[in-house]
């Protein structure tokens, strides 16, 4: 066998002993992020240990259900039905429909489907319908454009507030467009969009609109409700017609649960697939995935009667104290800065004359998970409840990482990343990918491993930035994601590696 494979592991003979397996799954945890200390800025939503327990509890009660069929569990069909109806009150009109998906990703692969069919009928002529969105939306966009042959057209954000462009949106729309997007945050600077202004877009050219709020949509009400300043956003903006809100995230329901809403029912229809032509019976399914986990909508039902709306807001009301204590914070250190004027509780740090990616290196080796953005460069903060206790310690460690980073320090290849375009990789992948992506990234250039393959992420990102272009980085993170979804040559069975 060649060397480069990993030694195969068999489905153990005999069944294993269950203690040893869970010690061993803890044991194995020790490496991963360190979330419940308040140290990493996204993937995690803590409601406090309290709530969480609860949630599990609620997820565990219908571990085994299947939501695929609504008339053989109808318990879950009422919860569903329920959770859909509390969010669209929740986000301005009582009365709009929509179902329960498996996250953010899936709602918004289900309003695109919804546009494209609804371009096929009203826009017979159109061979490839177009969505215009500005350049923040998420990618989850352009993967439902990428699986369902639909043409994203990205319009620029505004330089300094990071909002989508009215102006060039407007300019956008031709006789080819089923559907603008606006966001509610968008992710990378967390500002809603002007969503008013969009949609009037949307209604004078009788195209649709869809708001994203995944990750705003349990959060925005909530914070406006504390009295910050929340631009309309939701269902009952003139012109609206969808909209995507992840129960799993500010609605600290289990993972695996979002909602997607239409105003018009008529439009939700177009995102159902039915076939009756299979032998084995009969199938109709409302979104992507067959099989449904029972447990995710049981939890999210159980989360949403538990907190309440007076629950919400309290925990809305945490997080934005952290939110006012970081912002001051990081106000007080020369260097780095918040981009643009954040709605809620999702922002960036840029840097001010200094490489804001060798300030995350730094924040790295103190133990912090910031993920890296890039147009503008910064490090990405979701603020959430672990964060209460984390911030001061935070901000001491920002200092210090600035003072490290200051421009006398920088090595050369760091210098080279300065002002450079990061291609998607510093987005999606994750540190150890990185390392990988380097030594892709270098053989692309020509830079043999002698000449020191970097280690930190700074001087990556710096190399990934001086490739010729983004087509090429996104075949280097695609090589990278292969490699590293696969056992690699000396790995040993977890079970007999890991010491409990
Ligand atoms: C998280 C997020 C998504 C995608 O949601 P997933 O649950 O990760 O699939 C989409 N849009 C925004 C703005 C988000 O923050």
């Amino acid at each position: 066998m060649s060397a480069d494979l990993p030694d195969p592991i068999d489905l153990p003979a005999h069944g294993q002993d269950g203690a040893r397996i869970l010690d061993t799954m803890r044991a194995l945890r020790d490496d991963d992020a360190r979330w419940h200390d308040g140290r990493v800025f996204s993937l995690v939503f803590h409601p406090g240990d309290e709530t969480a327990a609860f949630v599990r509890e609620a997820y565990n009660l219908y571990f085994s259900e299947n939501a695929l069929n609504p008339s053989a569990f109808p318990s879950l069909r009422r919860m569903e039905n329920e959770v859909v109806s509390m969010t669209a009150s929740l986000l301005g009109n009582p009365h709009a429909v929509g179902n329960l998906t498996s996250g953010g990703t899936e709602s918004i692969l289900m309003a695109v489907k919804a546009a494209r069919e609804w371009a096929r009928e009203h826009r017979p002529k159109v061979r490839e319908p177009e969505i215009v969105l500005p350049v923040t939306a998420h990618p989850a966009f352009d993967k439902a454009a990428h699986y369902f042959g639909v043409k994203l057209v990205h319009v620029p954000v505004e330089r300094d507030t990071y909002r989508a462009d009215v102006a060039a949106t407007e300019k956008a729309v031709t006789r080819r467009t089923a559907m603008i997007v606006g966001s509610a945050p968008q992710y990378p600077q967390g500002v809603v969009d002007p969503i008013t202004a969009l949609a009037a877009i949307a209604e004078n050219h009788g195209v649709l609109m869809h708001v994203d709020a995944c990750v705003g949509g349990y959060m925005l009400p909530f914070v406006r409700e504390l009295g910050y300043d929340v631009p309309p956003f939701d269902l009952s903006v003139p012109g609206v017609t969808s909209m995507s809100v992840d129960l799993h995230k500010y609605g600290y329901a289990a993972k695996g649960c979002s909602a997607i809403l239409y105003n018009e029912p008529s439009l939700r229809k177009r995102q159902y697939f039915a076939y009756a032509g299979w032998p084995g019976g009969i199938y109709v399914s409302p979104t992507m995935t067959g099989t449904r986990p029972g447990g995710a909508i049981a939890a999210a039902w159980a989360v949403l009667h538990r907190l309440g709306r007076e629950g919400y807001v309290d925990l809305a009301r945490q997080v934005m104290h952290t939110v006012e204590r970081l912002r001051d914070g990081i106000a007080d250190i020369d260097g780095v800065r918040i981009a643009g004027s954040p709605h809620m509780s999702v922002m960036c740090i840029v840097g001010d004359g200094l490489d804001i990616y060798r300030v995350g290196d730094e924040m790295t080796a103190r133990g912090w998970h910031l993920d890296r953005q890039q147009d503008p460069a910064g490090l990405h903060l979701t603020v959430n409840g672990a964060h209460l206790e984390s911030v001061d310690a935070f901000l001491a460690d920002l200092r210090a990482s600035v003072q490290a980073s200051q421009p006398e320090l920088r090595d050369r290849l760091t210098r080279r990343a300065r002002g450079l375009v990061l291609g998607a990789a510093g987005r999606v992948v994750p540190a150890p990918v990185l390392s990988r992506v380097t030594r892709a990234a270098s053989r692309m250039m020509k830079i043999g491993e002698g000449d020191g393959v970097p280690k930190r992420s700074a001087a990556m990102y710096g190399m990934m930035a001086s490739l010729p272009n983004k087509g090429d980085l996104a075949e280097v993170v695609i090589d990278a994601l292969d490699a590293m979804t696969r056992r690699r040559p000396g790995d040993r069975r977890l079970l007999d590696e890991v010491d409990p």
